[in-house]
């Protein structure tokens, strides 16, 4: 299948354009001079993002689509473009949600839009973003994760009592099935569709922030270091980061290297703790990050990310200079209120 490139001139829909990572995916599409049509839930959303790209003029527009979830929803969206990155979904705070408020968005609106392109003449690849919570198992600390790891625990726990399930569980469920959905449509599909599929499996996102207000995970780095010390389990594994330049930037490159169609791809910056995190903000200078020193032991997990490193190219910044630039990008909105 051909990957899409920008010298075609070709248009890319972005769904959800109005999100962190959307926002940085519209804006390298834009940088490297795709023309993209973004779905948003508003025209006053919509407005908003021509507004902050307006140095691109003609090249961005938007077509509202209030309800992702709704049969034939993206119809009229995906009309002519050359390729598509579904990133819209929830992403509550805490990752706490319910069935109705989570699970069913993100897997409805895979459905939906993935019926919308089932007949498409012009869509060469379809990017779907999915999450490092999909892949999430129970292992033993010091665990190497990879495309191979699918989180069927948390699938299979809404599945059988959709009531009674802690809810984080729908977060983690809701991404899981999502891509499930889409690779079993594409795997449905594949000998009529004109487009082949990626998916991207990235963890927290970190990174400065575009929109006025920060969502969820930008926000948590600002929280720990502002807002609580240096207290429960600041010495353990946290988790695998990636930095929102370089999420963006992987899924642009998911349109262009022709190895990718068919792949799941796992992409993360490492592993950390908070403490990494503290250490790394020390040379802000800034008397409300900690400075006490809080080290358990803890082993972290590993991140295998040599499949996507490979067919994408691609090199993550530092731990540092990513959260650095998540606290500077905060702070200055909070500044301009
Ligand atoms: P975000 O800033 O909250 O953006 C989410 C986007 O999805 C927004 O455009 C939002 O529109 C849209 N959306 C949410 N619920 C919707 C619904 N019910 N109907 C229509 N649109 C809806 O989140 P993000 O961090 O950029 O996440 C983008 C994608 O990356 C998601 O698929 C998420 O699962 C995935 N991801 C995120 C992380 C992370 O750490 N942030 C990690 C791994 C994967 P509104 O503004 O109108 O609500």
């Amino acid at each position: 299948m051909p990957a899409v490139q920008h010298s075609a001139g070709a248009k890319v829909l972005v769904t959800g354009a109005n999100g962190f990572l959307a926002l940085h995916i519209v804006q390298q599409l834009l940088q490297q001079g795709y023309s993209v049509r973004g779905t948003v839930r508003s025209k006053a959303k919509g407005e908003w993002i021509r507004n902050k790209f307006s140095e691109f003029g003609q090249k961005f527009e938007f077509s509202v689509v209030e309800d992702i979830t709704k049969e034939g929803a993206f119809d009229h969206a995906v009309q002519g473009v050359d390729a598509v990155m579904h990133t819209a979904s929830p992403v509550p705070d805490g990752f706490v949600g319910t069935y109705d408020a989570v699970y069913a968005p993100a897997v409805g609106s895979v459905k939906s839009i993935f019926n919308s392109l089932k007949s498409s003449p012009t869509v060469k690849r379809v990017s779907f973003t999915s999450s490092y919570v999909a892949m999430v198992g129970e292992h033993e600390r010091g665990y190497t994760y990879s495309e191979s790891d699918w989180n069927n625990g948390a699938s299979n726990w809404v599945k059988e009592a959709p009531h009674d399930v802690p809810s984080r569980m729908f977060y983690f469920a809701a991404k899981t099935d999502a891509e499930h959905t889409a690779w079993n449509f594409y795997e449905q599909h594949k000998a009529e569709v004109k487009w082949d599929l990626v998916t991207l499996a990235p963890p927290y996102i970190f990174g400065p922030i575009l929109q006025d207000e920060p969502n969820y995970t930008a926000n948590v780095i600002y929280t720990k270091a502002f807002e609580q010390k240096p207290a429960d389990q600041v010495g353990s594994h946290a988790g695998f980061w990636i930095d929102v330049r370089d999420c963006a930037r992987a899924h642009v490159l998911s349109l262009q290297k022709e190895a990718a169609g068919g792949e799941r791809l796992f992409i993360a910056g490492g592993a950390f703790k908070w403490q990494d995190v503290y250490d790394e903000l020390q040379s802000l200078n800034m008397a409300e990050i900690p400075t006490d020193r809080v080290e358990d032991g803890d082993v972290k997990d590993v991140p295998d990310t040599s499949k996507a490193t490979k067919i994408l190219g691609l090199h993550y910044v530092s731990l540092g200079e990513c959260a650095r630039d998540t606290i500077t990008a905060i702070l200055a909105r909070k500044s301009q209120k």
